[in-house]
């Protein structure tokens, strides 16, 4: 059955799936919507056993339906190939009794590879498909990881450009100097004097340029989006989420129909809003449960009801999840409001004008699938640390958000079901914090020591992408006052004011 998609804010016009990858974002402001979630047509015993490629196959036919067959999976198996350093993608570890499902086995080793290796060729078949002859200008915001992944993703491609906008002081090291030293001349990346919420703001500003669109048009180009509103970043976020329940059922860790809960260490809310897509597509979850860092605004919204951004920015040692304006919980909020876009656009508008909202009881009953928690910075390096000394393995700074936020959810509800966590990150890229969390005499050596320590203690190689920036130049230099991105954006596209 068809699935077409609406703008979270206006449903009365509808787009195929293709159009709605190449615009990203709608017109109006709105992310777009599936019309409904496609149930899975396998059951889960057909998918067990199948390789990560067929099951992802299995579910993107279910979103992508103007797709043809032979496009869909001519984007999945450029996607998921050699670029990822295993052949299942993404390998479920054991750890304490709990699975953690690596999503870091990518070109750049952040869970954004999941779905930026794929993104590039959807977007160029949806090109294709609408006849569009226009360059696709990837404008991007990024807290770290997206930067990096889009960039991989996207250089060289031809047909596109792509721009990146960072927060100069927001990013670990490993995470800058792996953006910086991108190669290919259709790229450009950015700092910018501000934090993630600044650029994210600034980049939905210049999609609602019309302005600048105009100028764009007159020379051949248009924007589009990586960021993780587009669905074609979401809907390969579904995938991990049936594979790897297909895969406990496989290995015999679970009964078929055994619900498992799902832990996701949360910032835009995009990896755990694909968790909610596959909990109806059936994939039998008990609890989602959406793990905060300090910035706590989604831990508060879900504990009361209202969303509230006015407070401090705090920078943590998880910078990925440094964020106040969660993008992707409009989705949820639109679903929850019964599909009601008036309703959802009258909560954005708050939310822009007020920086808050708070939802109706009756919205909120619908959350009960959702728990959500937070750990602070001493709690996350405490996890770090007592996983390491448990066990031996490594988590990341994000993975261990997550951990310390299960072991939260564990102690308050007794609750023993079976669970996935979602591994976000390698530990590699975010090593200064990791190291200094197992022992603090690691402080006084440089970054790539620290690597080098860290293979040592966690008896783990380090990644092709940390190898590669060992020596690499730098190649973009810029940076910009959070008001000056608009004339960024045109020196590069060499648009004249
Ligand atoms: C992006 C990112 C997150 C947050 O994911 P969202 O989909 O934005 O909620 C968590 N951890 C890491 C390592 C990331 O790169």
């Amino acid at each position: 059955m068809e699935v077409l998609y609406s703008s979270t804010r206006d449903s009365s016009k509808k787009v195929t799936a293709s159009q709605a990858i190449l615009k990203g974002l709608s017109d109006d402001g709105g992310l777009f919507v599936p019309d409904h979630i496609p149930s899975l047509e396998c059951s889960m015993q057909e998918l067990a056993g199948k390789s990560y490629q067929e099951v992802a196959y299995e579910v993107m036919k279910l979103f992508l339906t103007d797709f043809t067959q032979d496009e869909l999976r001519g984007c999945i198996n450029r996607a998921y190939d050699s670029k990822f350093d295993t052949e299942v993608i993404a390998p479920l570890v054991e750890a304490e009794g709990t699975y953690y499902l690596e999503l870091f086995h990518g070109s750049t080793i952040a869970f954004k590879d999941m779905a930026l290796s794929i993104l590039p060729h959807l977007m160029i078949t949806s090109a294709k498909k609408n006849h569009v002859e226009n360059e696709i200008v990837i404008l991007t915001a990024t807290s770290g990881d997206t930067g990096k992944a889009a960039l991989a993703g996207f250089a060289g491609v031809e047909g596109t450009k792509i721009i990146v906008f960072y927060p100069k002081n927001g990013v670990s090291p490993i995470q800058e100097k792996q953006m910086v030293t991108q190669k290919g001349d259709n790229t450009c990346v950015v700092g910018i004097h501000g934090n993630f919420d600044d650029a994210q703001t600034g980049v939905k500003a210049l999609f609602n340029d019309k302005e600048l669109a105009q100028k764009m048009a007159a020379r051949g180009q248009q924007f589009s989006s990586a960021n993780s509103i587009n669905i074609g970043r979401l809907v390969p976020q579904v995938v991990y989420y049936v594979y790897s329940y297909a895969k406990l059922l496989e290995e015999g860790r679970i009964e078929d129909g055994e619900k498992i809960n799902v832990v996701v260490p949360t910032g835009n809310f995009g990896n755990i809003l694909a968790a909610f897509y596959a909990k109806n597509m059936g994939v039998p979850i008990n609890k989602l449960i959406c793990a905060s860092n300090e910035n706590k605004v989604l831990y508060d919204f879900f504990m009361t009801g209202k969303y509230d951004r006015n407070r401090e920015f705090v920078l943590t040692s998880s910078p990925s999840m440094d964020i106040l304006v969660s993008s992707n919980l409009e989705r949820l909020i639109y679903r929850i409001a019964g599909e009601d876009a008036q309703k959802n656009a009258n909560l954005m508008a708050a939310l822009s004008q007020e920086g808050c909202y708070e939802i109706t009881g009756q919205m909120k009953e619908q959350l009960a699938d959702f728990y959500g928690n937070y750990a602070d910075e001493k709690e996350t390096a405490g996890r770090i640390k007592s996983m390491y000394k448990n066990t031996g393995y490594i988590l990341d700074t994000h993975t261990a958000v997550a951990s310390a936020v299960y072991q939260k959810y564990v102690a308050g509800t007794g609750d023993r079901t079976t669970t996935v966590i979602a591994s976000t990150a390698s530990p590699f890229k975010f090593t200064r914090n990791v190291m200094n969390a197992i022992d603090g005499k690691y402080d006084s050596m440089s970054d790539f020591e620290l690597v080098d320590e860290l293979s040592g203690i966690g008896n783990i190689a380090v990644p092709n992408a940390i190898e590669e920036i060992r020596t690499a130049p730098v190649v973009h230099n810029n940076v910009c006052d959070k008001t000056e991105m608009k004339e960024a954006v045109m020196r590069f596209l060499g648009i004249g004011s």
